[in-house]
């Protein structure tokens, strides 16, 4: 599974505070994913992420 944030995120902290091994914050307060793969195993917890996203810029693709 491969994950993205496109363009939009208003840097709430959701994601990188409920998944930081998924999700950080880049220099700019950006959330970006630590890996484009999601790690085997964590793809529930992507995909939850991306329902959970307030603006929802969080995109996981098979
Ligand atoms: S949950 Fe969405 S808006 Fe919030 S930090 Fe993550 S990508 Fe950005």
């Amino acid at each position: 599974m491969k994950v993205k944030v496109i363009e939009g995120c208003i840097s709430c902290g959701l994601c990188t505070e409920e998944y930081p091994d998924l999700f950080q914050m880049d220099d700019g307060g950006i959330a970006r994913p630590v890996s484009n793969t999601v790690p085997q195993g964590r793809e529930a917890d992507a995909v939850q992420a991306a329902e959970d996203c307030p603006v929802d810029v969080i995109v996981t693709e098979e």
